[in-house]
Parts: structure tokens; C-alpha cells; sequence
């Protein structure tokens, strides 16, 4: 196990009618709100007209960014700095999903940056301070209402591009399991995609003894997979709401994580794929993920086993470690063909004249992932194997 020191400062207030709690946690902070929301769901589902009420009560002068797009892009956190830098914003709520919570993230650097939001989110300048920020989470799966990540895109470069820094954790993230009741079924699927992709990038490491992080992870899988089938029979249960909301924060807000560092390739692979075609980042690593794992079996094939042995319940007798674990990477594929996840780049009508333009965002820093180095042939290979 690595040294670690952890931190995690976003207060998470989870469960029931907690939006109540908005107002005292916003009026310390001051009047001016920009709140932040997609493409409108929260005004079909009532949660726009609650917030507006609670932010009414406590007297606030509100802005609005609206329109966030799935995969959010630089050109609405432009918007939003505009709005912060103009007008002396002193807090910003997201309401939405992770493209909300990452937008608002890159809006609250940006906010306090002199120089063009892309220079920040590019890391060619580090950003000393945030307009502090907090969300009421709608959709369960990237975790980023309790880490400090952002995912940006810029559509003109076709770049999609993780950032982060320790100045954008959210103040504080609201996570009521009714304001998911309205997710579909299709983005109920990505997101539990998404967060189980979360633990198996952390999951594949080369660091020694991290057993009870093992236990952690795997339990948060078994967890996932053994909800997920009851929560798409009834997209209102409040019970597999609430799990599913809160394994998708668990996942990725650094507790399973201590100690180690995961690998982190696959998400790469799949943002060069958004980038390029704009598809849901659940559904890329639907398709992606179990042709990386077949791609790196042969590192270490006894993690494979042990995820194989522990999680899906393989039996390993008079087996290689290498074909246990390929077992195990087939039973990950079923489940996910199960709850009827994307399964090939095909399901995008994604054919094979980008692959190379493709691995070349995935690579457009030379080698990377830590479980294995993947250049270029191989980022090519497993986007052939996912065609
Ligand atoms: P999302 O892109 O935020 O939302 C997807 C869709 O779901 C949108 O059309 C949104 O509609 C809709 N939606 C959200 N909440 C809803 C609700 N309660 N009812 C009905 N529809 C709802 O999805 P996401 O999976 O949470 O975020 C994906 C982005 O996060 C990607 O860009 C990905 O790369 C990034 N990501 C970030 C991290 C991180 O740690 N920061 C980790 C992994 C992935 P509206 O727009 O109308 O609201
Ligand atoms: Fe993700």
C-alpha cells in the first residue's frame, strides 16, 4: 500500500425532501446564485420550481445557465465564467447529472482564472481558487458530486479532457433518490455502466496488499449487479434508488481507493470515442471494457481470477488463472448484455474509418494507464475487437 493522505471535504446530504436544507447551506455564501441545469428534464420532473422556491425564500438574485449538453462542452463553461466574471456571482448550484456537476466545476475555476477556460481545463495553467459551488445530483453514476473531476469537451478541437483540482469539490451535494425516479431506462443503464467502470479501473493495479480495498471494491460490484435487475423492473422503487445512487458516489470519492492508484486507460479510450462521435460515456464503456480487459489479461492474471472467483463466482478448479479470469471478463459481458447495455461500437452505427484518429486523441500524450502502458496499436487493437 501506498502513503496517503485522504481529504474529501463535500458535505453529502442524502435521502429525502433534503432539499430543505438548501437554503442554510447556500446563504452563508451570499445572494448571487448562478444555478446550472441541462436540457430541461428538471423542469419536467418539478425540481426546477423547488429549487427556484427554496433560492426565493432565502431572498437570492439568480442567474441561469441552461442547456448543459451530455458530454458538456467549453463553450457553455465560456457562458457561465461570462455570467460569474460580470456579475459578481458568489455561489453556484448544479442541478443535474455529472455533465451538470462537471460544467459547473470548470465555470467555478474558470470564474476565477484571468485566461480562457480551455487553458485550465488543457492543464496549461493551474487555477489557485474557486467560486464555490454545490449540487443536487439527478442522475446516479460519475461520482463527480462527491470528487474533484471534470470532463470537458471541446467540440471545435473534437478534444474531450479530464481536469481536476483540489479548489472544485462541491460545498455540499444533495442526493435524493425520488429526483432519479425520472431518469430513463437508457441512462439508468450508462450510469450503472458507468460506476461499475469506476471500481474496475481502480480494481486493476499493481500495488501490493490492498485487501481490504479489494473487499471494498468488489463488494461495491456484487452490490451493483445484484440491484440493478430489481431497479430497471421499477424505475420508482426508492429502495434501489438509494443504492444505486450512493454505490455511484461511493465508487469514485476517493474511500476505496486510498492507498493505490487504479489504471484509468479505459475511460481515456472512451473519451477519445466521444469526442470523436458524441455518445453517452456509460455506453462507450460498455463496449470498451471487456476488450481492455481481454487486451491486459496477461499482466496479471491472478487479479483477473480473484474478481473472477470473488465477484461472479467462477469456480477456478483444474483451471489456468488466465482462464478464470477470462471466464470472469464473459460473466461481466453477460451482465451487462443482460441489463441490455451497449455491447459493440456498431450499436452507434461506429464503423472503422476513425479508429486511428480516435487512438490518436487516446494517445495524444504518448503511452498511458498504469495497470498496463497501452500505446497506440494497442488502443487500435481493442477498438478493432469492439467494432
Ligand atoms: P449526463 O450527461 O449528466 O446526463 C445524461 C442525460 O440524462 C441528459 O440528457 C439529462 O437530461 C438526463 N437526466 C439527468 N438527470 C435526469 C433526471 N433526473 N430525469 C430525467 N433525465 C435526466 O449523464 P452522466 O452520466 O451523469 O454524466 C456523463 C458525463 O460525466 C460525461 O461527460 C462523462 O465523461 C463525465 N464523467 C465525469 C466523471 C467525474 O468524476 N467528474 C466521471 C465519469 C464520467 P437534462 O440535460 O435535460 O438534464
Ligand atoms: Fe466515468
Amino acid at each position: 500500500m501506498d502513503n496517503f493522505t485522504f481529504w474529501n471535504p463535500t458535505k453529502l446530504i442524502f435521502g429525502k425532501g433534503q432539499i430543505g436544507k438548501l437554503k442554510s447551506e447556500i446563504s452563508q455564501y451570499g445572494k448571487k446564485v448562478l444555478v446550472v441545469y441541462g436540457g430541461g428534464s428538471i423542469k419536467k420532473n418539478g425540481l426546477y420550481d423547488k429549487v427556484m422556491n427554496e433560492l426565493k425564500e432565502m431572498d437570492a438574485e439568480v442567474f441561469e445557465v441552461s442547456g448543459v449538453e451530455p458530454n458538456p462542452r467549453v463553450s457553455t463553461v465560456r457562458k457561465g465564467v461570462g455570467i460569474c466574471k460580470a456579475e459578481g456571482i458568489d455561489f453556484i448550484l448544479a442541478v443535474g447529472g455529472g455533465s451538470v456537476i462537471d460544467c459547473t466545476k470548470a465555470i467555478a475555476g474558470g470564474a476565477k482564472y484571468d485566461g480562457d477556460a480551455w487553458d485550465m481545463v488543457a492543464n496549461k495553467a493551474q487555477v489557485s481558487e474557486a467560486v464555490p459551488f454545490g449540487t443536487i445530483l439527478t442522475l446516479a453514476a460519475t461520482g463527480s458530486e462527491m470528487n474533484s473531476g471534470a470532463v470537458i469537451t471541446n467540440w471545435e478541437t473534437h478534444e474531450k479532457l479530464s481536469w481536476g483540482s483540489p479548489h472544485v469539490f462541491p460545498k455540499f451535494s444533495i442526493l435524493d433518490p425520488e429526483n432519479t425516479y425520472s431518469v430513463p431506462r437508457n441512462q439508468t443503464i450508462y450510469g450503472i455502466v458507468d460506476m461499475m467502470s469506476h471500481v474496475l479501473e481502480h480494481y486493476f493495479h499493481l500495488e501490493d496488499n490492498t485487501i481490504f480495498q479489494d473487499r471494498m471494491c468488489e463488494s461495491l460490484i456484487v452490490t451493483i449487479m445484484e440491484t440493478a435487475p430489481k431497479l430497471l423492473e421499477d424505475l420508482e422503487s426508492y429502495n434501489e434508488r438509494a443504492t444505486i445512487l450512493y454505490s455511484g458516489t461511493m465508487a469514485l470519492n476517493g474511500i476505496i481507493n486510498m492507498g493505490y492508484r487504479g489504471d484509468w486507460a479505459t475511460h481515456n479510450i472512451e473519451h477519445a470515442v466521444s469526442a470523436v462521435y458524441d455518445i453517452p460515456h456509460g455506453g462507450g464503456l460498455a463496449i470498451l471494457f471487456p476488450n481492455w480487459m481481454k487486451h491486459t489479461l496477461h499482466v496479471k492474471p491472478e487479479r483477473f481470477k480473484q474478481l473472477a472467483v470473488r465477484v461472479f463466482n467462477v469456480d477456478p478448479n483444474g483451471k489456468t488463472d488466465e482462464e478464470v479470469g477470462l471466464e470472469g471478463i464473459e460473466c461481466l459481458r453477460s451482465f451487462w448484455d443482460s441489463i441490455e447495455a451497449p455491447s459493440k461500437l456498431a450499436d452507434y452505427d461506429i464503423d472503422d474509418s476513425k479508429l486511428e484518429e480516435m487512438a490518436d486523441k487516446a494517445a495524444y500524450n504518448g503511452a498511458f494507464g498504469r495497470f498496463m502502458k497501452l500505446e497506440k496499436e494497442d488502443v487500435l487493437s481493442i477498438y478493432r475487437a469492439s467494432l
